[in-house]
């Protein structure tokens, strides 16, 4: 086991952390960046990204997160394939613990110092756990229809889902697709009263309920392409196929914070607290949370940790607000180290 030293360790590598990284090489903190288990992030499970200023034709989700961490790594930013089991906040310096494989006990484990730390983890998508998922995730299949509904112009698409999201991504993508079929496990919407009022208006949506998606259908020849998915009744177990060009799963995310249980105050659904997350309405925190923190929009319930990124927010979620966010964590992080954050203590 190795053990190094550096001023700001940056957890993860999706456009909040590669920008953080960035922002904080380009302040020569020398970051080392933990690229985890999906590196690069959401955007490498898209196609083409058009809603990434400065790209009016478009780019590849995997290609922009290429170009970020190359954009990192030319001011010094040492990215590294490892993912992080473990931190204590208890001492300073911050201790990290990584692996280069967390499911593989045999692998390479490092321990790492930090001076301060930026958490980028982001959220996952959660997914059905089904059989080929990943294969059509991208080719028809996605998580994110305001990233890939103008690619269904004029097309028939599917939402899975019964909550906001499902009835928010159903309702966004009437704006581009002919017919917008809402698919659903029960026989009524989870979703607030008024988002069901605004998609039971809306003429291009219809309804299939007491249905869970039992598998996917699709071609890989000449392109690889989803075509449809085989859905089982909930109410008599009956199964029947349907056919769609485009299938979103709206089944709500996770925040990717469970080496941080207990280390960080978050939401009741594990999302990290920041001072920007306090102030958004429905935000649920412990009492005196706000009072306690540092004054910086990142900072999280420990003095010289921020975060940034979808595993704060639980309301933009775009490359582009992570970006930002990562780019205001960065600036803070800068400006702790250099009022003497990290000696004070
Ligand atoms: P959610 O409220 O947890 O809803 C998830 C939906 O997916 C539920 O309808 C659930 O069905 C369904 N589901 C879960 N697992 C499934 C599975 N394995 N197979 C089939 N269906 C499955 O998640 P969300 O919609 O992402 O919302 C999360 C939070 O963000 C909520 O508090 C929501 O209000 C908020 N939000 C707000 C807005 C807004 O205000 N504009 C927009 C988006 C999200 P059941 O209903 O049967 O459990």
């Amino acid at each position: 086991m190795s053990l190094s030293h550096s001023p700001v360790i940056v957890i993860g590598s999706g456009s909040a952390g590669l920008t953080a990284a960035l922002y904080t090489a380009r302040a020569n903190l020398s970051p080392k960046v933990f690229e985890g288990r999906e590196p690069g992030g959401q955007l490498t499970w898209t196609t083409t990204v058009e809603n990434f200023p400065g790209f009016p034709e478009g780019i590849m989700g995997p290609d922009l997160m290429d170009a970020m961490r190359a954009q990192a790594q030319k001011f010094g930013a040492d990215t590294r394939f490892e993912s992080v089991t473990n931190v204590d906040f208890s001492t300073r310096p911050f201790k990290v613990k990584t692996s280069t494989d967390p499911s593989d006990p045999e692998a390479e484990t490092f321990e790492y110092t930090a001076d301060a730390l930026i958490i980028a983890t982001g959220a996952s998508a959660r997914t059905l756990g089904i059989d080929k998922e990943m294969h059509w995730m991208g080719y028809g299949l996605g998580t994110c229809a305001t990233c890939d509904g103008a690619l269904y112009r004029g097309k028939k698409v599917g939402v899975v889902g019964g909550g906001d999201t499902a009835v928010e991504e159903a309702t966004f993508l009437t704006r581009f697709a002919s017919q917008v079929t809402l698919i659903h496990r029960r026989d009524a919407l989870r979703a607030s009263k008024v988002m069901q009022d605004r998609i039971f208006a809306n003429k291009k949506v219809d309804y299939i309920w007491d249905a869970e998606v039992d598998g996917y259908l699709g071609v890989d020849e000449p392109d690889r392409a989803l075509k449809g998915v085989r859905l089982l009744s909930t109410k008599d177990g009956s199964k029947r196929d349907v056919t769609f060009d485009g299938v979103f799963l709206a089944i709500g995310h996770s925040p990717n914070t469970k080496v941080f249980e207990g280390k960080l105050a978050t939401t009741p659904e594990g999302y990290l607290l920041t001072r920007t997350a306090l102030a958004w309405k429905g935000v649920v925190a412990p009492a005196g949370l706000l009072d306690s923190m540092p004054n910086y929009g990142s900072s999280t319930s420990i003095e010289g940790v921020f975060a940034a990124g979808d595993v704060v927010d639980t309301h933009y979620r775009q490359a582009i607000t992570a970006a930002g966010s990562g780019c205001a964590a960065a600036i803070d992080c800068e400006k702790w180290l250099e009022a003497g954050g990290a000696s004070a203590h």
